[in-house]
């Protein structure tokens, strides 16, 4: 193959990588649970603590849940974020609705971030490690969510904030 037809392949490549993430639309708090379950099969998150909670704009067209869920490798917590909006004030909290998240974790920086930056779901101004494509897990950059944001989606529905 001559250097040309090198760089050609090469280029292809780029090009169809980029139209597979550009066909990521945002998605929904559902989708991007199902997303989880694709990308990270092995990865449990029942048996992680609640540790802090806050839901604010329940009245609004855009709810904002806080939680705090206990790492299960530290003595600390990290902090995640879910946003869902509606542009209908009758329509009922639902899994079903776009949705914006973030966690303060590494496995959301290294693994998650990238995703859903591309599919608009990441919640709030981009930082600088959220253009940073992952290199071991979630390579395509599927958007979804981490473990804590798992658990934090659940607790939500488990209390009825978000209804399934
Ligand atoms: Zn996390």
């Amino acid at each position: 193959m001559t250097l040309i037809e090198e760089l050609r392949q090469v280029i292809r490549e780029l090009v169809e990588e980029d139209l597979i993430e550009e066909a990521f639309q945002k998605q929904t708090l559902m989708e991007l649970i199902e997303n989880f379950n694709e990308v990270f099969p092995s990865s449990s998150y029942g048996d992680l603590r609640v540790t802090h909670k806050k839901v604010y704009g329940e009245d609004t067209t855009e709810l904002k849940i806080v939680i705090q869920i206990k790492s299960s490798s530290s003595n600390g917590a990290y902090s995640t974020v879910i946003v869902l909006r509606r542009n209908d004030l009758e329509e009922e909290w639902n899994v079903n609705m776009p949705c914006e998240v973030k966690c303060s974790c590494p496995a959301f920086k290294y693994n998650v971030a990238y995703g859903n930056l591309k599919s608009k779901n990441f919640y709030g101004r981009p930082d600088r490690w959220a253009r940073k494509r992952p290199e071991k897990k979630n390579v395509k950059g599927v958007p979804t969510m981490c473990k804590h944001l798992m658990r934090a989606a659940q607790e939500a529905v488990q209390q009825g904030i978000i209804q399934q």
